[in-house]
This record gives structure tokens, C-alpha cells and sequence, in this order.
């Protein structure tokens, strides 16, 4: 059972003392507290853990400092979507909104090679008025003897030239979390000149302790993808594994799946499950087409694949795209086969307009045959 409090309710205050002093008395229940401290007002929600079907919702609501209260089912506690559930499916980073209603693309290097490229990259992220892109520095490759990324060595030129090109949010897979402070290091050498959103990579899908360290900061948002080789419902049980750290900013990202089902495309694309996540989540969905695919192959109607199931994606509802692009895809030391070349950037941004305008007539048409 979740309670939301009145907002600003103060810690300190009378009422929210005999609220806890109740709560605590009541036989075998446990009070989790989270507060989410946002620029206009402090939410704080207290979940309680153990026998709670015994409980009255009206009795519960009628407690000091209750706003609302929602009875959870017992699957995704925190980012599931519940009964009378009205908790928000949305979260601003660094002014940028991510939510179940909004589209978000991230085009940008599956990995850092040069700085040149990084800087010709963000320049045209700009000049098509891009706000976030993917910038990869520690990669997960499957051979040992595989460039690794750049790690710590790339973050302060990245990151200052993400300050230089006004990109808000880099997303940027981590795999240990040492990696964690360093980006919070080299962040704060730059002056805190961009936002990153963390990374959690499909061959981590399930590392529980990772989970965990993400999920108990509450500095960075988190893209999770789905694990490749897992059922769904073990990816979303994945990402409440962050939640149920603290930290709801979490984005749930599909990438295709592992099977030889799926040739000639690197992964079985399974963009159709969008509206699933979003039916059975709050968070915001991200497909990522470069890794799904794994080409540059096109149809007889000249649409590369990628493109296609970007649109199907977004048709679907999808919220954040994370794309691999490249200036020079022959150079580029990671996954340079499936990167768009840049002066494709402007083509896939009107296709994805053109995606997205037909998802929103959809849902506006399907509005009208209900009311
Ligand atoms: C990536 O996005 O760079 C990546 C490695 O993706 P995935 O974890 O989905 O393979
Ligand atoms: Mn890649």
C-alpha cells in the first residue's frame, strides 16, 4: 500500500510525527519512507510492507498528513501501474520532461573515439536542435581484446562540449560503480556542464548489486534495457529493483531480443511491446533501433530498417529513442556497420515527426470512438 502525503508535508511536523507513531503500531507492517525533492514541492510517499490486505483504504486515507492512497498489486510495487493509481508517469532532469506522453531522441555515438567526432557530432545535434545525445566511454564488448571504451580518460572533454553545444542530458551506459564517481567527478570539474542519464546495458540487465547502486542515488535518471535472453517480466522486475532503491527516474529501454529468430537482424526487434510496458509501468518507454537491427540494410522503398522500426516503435507510443550515428562510420571503433551518417540526422528526425503525429491521431481517434 502506498500514501501519499499532502505536499510539503514537514518531517518535523506534529501531524506527521502521530501519522508514523500510528503506522508503526500497526502488527506486522513496515513503513518505507521516499521523499522526491522537486523545485516547486517536496513529495513524500511511505509504502507499507507486509500483511496489508487487513488494512481499510478510508481508514488509512482519513490518517494526519494523507493525500491519497493506493492499494498495489504485489507485481512492480513502485513503477507499476495500479488500481486508482494517479502517480505520475513523467520526470524532469535538467529541464528536460521524460514521461509517458513525451518523445525524447538520444542520436549520438555508441561509443567515444575522438574528440573531433564527439564535437562534429554535438555541433549537428545542435545545428537539428538536439538536446540529448548517446555517448558511449565504458563499453561491454565480448571480446576481451575489443576496444573497451575510453572510460574516465574522455568524460571532461565530453562533457564540456556538451556544456558548448547545449546538450542536457548524455546517456551513458555504466558497468561498475567506480564508474559512477567518475563521472560525478568529471561533472563537477566541468562545472556540472551537461546531465547524464545512466546506463544500464542489456548484459546487466539483471546485476542485482549494480542495480542497487543506481538505484540509491537519486542524482542520476536510469535507462534500463531489457535483458536480452529474459522474460519481461524479468526486466520490469529489474527496474524495480532501482525503484525500490529510491530512484524512479527510470526509463525502460527495449533493444531486441537474442535469437537466430530474428536474422538477419542482429536481435529480434520487439518494438511491439511498448504499449505493454506502458500499460503495465509508469515509465517512460526508449527503443533502440541501432541495436536491434544491427544494419544499414533498406527496403525496396529505400527506408533502411532501422528507420522502419523507429517508426514502429514510435507509432506504437514509444517515448525516447536512443540511436547510433556516426561522421564517419568506417573509423568508428564500436558498431560502426548499423550508425546513420549525419547528414541522415534531418531524414530521421522528419520520419520520426511523421511517426509520432500518427500516434498522436491514433490516440486522438480512438478518444473519440470511446467518449
Ligand atoms: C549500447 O547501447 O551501447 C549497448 C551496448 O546496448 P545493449 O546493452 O542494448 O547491447
Ligand atoms: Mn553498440
Amino acid at each position: 500500500m502506498i500514501l501519499i502525503l499532502v505536499p510539503n508535508t514537514r518531517p518535523d511536523s506534529l501531524e506527521y510525527k502521530q501519522l508514523l507513531t500510528h503506522l508503526n503500531n500497526l502488527p506486522g507492517i513496515t513503513t518505507r519512507v521516499h521523499t522526491e525533492v522537486g523545485t516547486e514541492q517536496t513529495l513524500t510517499e511511505l509504502y507499507l510492507v507486509g500483511n496489508t490486505k487487513a488494512l481499510s483504504v478510508d481508514d488509512i486515507r482519513n490518517l494526519p498528513c494523507v493525500d491519497r492512497v493506493v492499494r498495489v498489486s504485489e507485481e512492480y510495487r513502485i513503477l507499476g501501474r495500479h488500481q486508482n493509481d494517479e502517480r505520475s508517469t513523467s520526470f524532469t532532469y535538467n529541464d528536460v520532461v521524460f514521461g509517458q506522453e513525451t518523445l525524447n531522441v538520444f542520436a549520438g555515438l555508441c561509443a567515444v573515439d575522438t574528440l573531433e567526432h564527439v564535437e562534429i557530432m554535438m555541433r549537428v545535434l545542435q545545428e537539428n536542435g538536439q538536446v540529448c545525445t548517446r555517448m558511449g566511454a565504458y563499453k561491454p564488448r565480448t571480446s576481451p581484446y575489443s576496444f573497451q571504451g575510453h572510460g574516465k580518460s574522455c568524460l571532461p572533454y565530453v562533457f564540456d562540449l556538451a556544456g558548448k553545444y547545449g546538450i542536457k542530458v548524455i546517456a551513458m551506459e555504466i558497468t561498475h560503480e567506480v564508474h559512477l564517481d567518475e563521472i560525478r567527478t568529471a561533472l563537477h570539474q566541468t562545472g556540472n556542464a551537461t546531465g547524464i542519464m545512466l546506463q544500464i546495458g542489456t548484459r546487466n540487465t539483471q546485476n542485482f548489486e549494480l542495480l542497487k547502486i543506481v538505484g540509491r542515488q537519486q542524482d542520476f535518471p536510469v535507462l534500463i534495457k531489457r535483458g536480452f535472453g529474459i522474460t519481461l517480466d524479468e526486466s520490469l522486475n529489474a527496474a524495480e529493483y532501482l525503484a525500490s532503491e529510491g530512484n524512479r527516474k527510470v526509463v525502460f529501454g527495449l533493444r531486441g531480443m537474442k535469437t537466430n529468430m530474428g536474422d538477419p537482424h542482429r536481435n529480434f526487434v520487439d518494438f511491439a511491446h511498448v504499449p505493454v510496458v506502458k500499460r503495465l509501468t509508469r515509465m517512460p518507454v526508449c527503443i533502440d533501433p541501432s541495436h536491434s537491427v544491427g544494419t544499414r540494410a533498406a527496403s525496396p522503398d529505400g527506408i533502411l530498417d532501422i528507420m522502419h522500426v523507429t517508426a514502429q516503435g514510435i507509432i506504437a507510443g514509444a517515448n525516447m529513442v536512443l540511436v547510433d550515428f556516426h561522421p564517419s562510420p568506417g573509423k568508428a571503433l564500436v558498431d560502426g556497420p548499423q550508425a546513420l551518417l549525419l547528414k541522415e540526422l534531418p531524414l530521421f528526425l522528419e520520419d520520426i515527426r511523421i511517426a509520432r503525429d500518427a500516434y498522436l491521431k491514433r490516440a486522438e481517434l480512438v478518444k473519440q470512438y470511446q467518449g
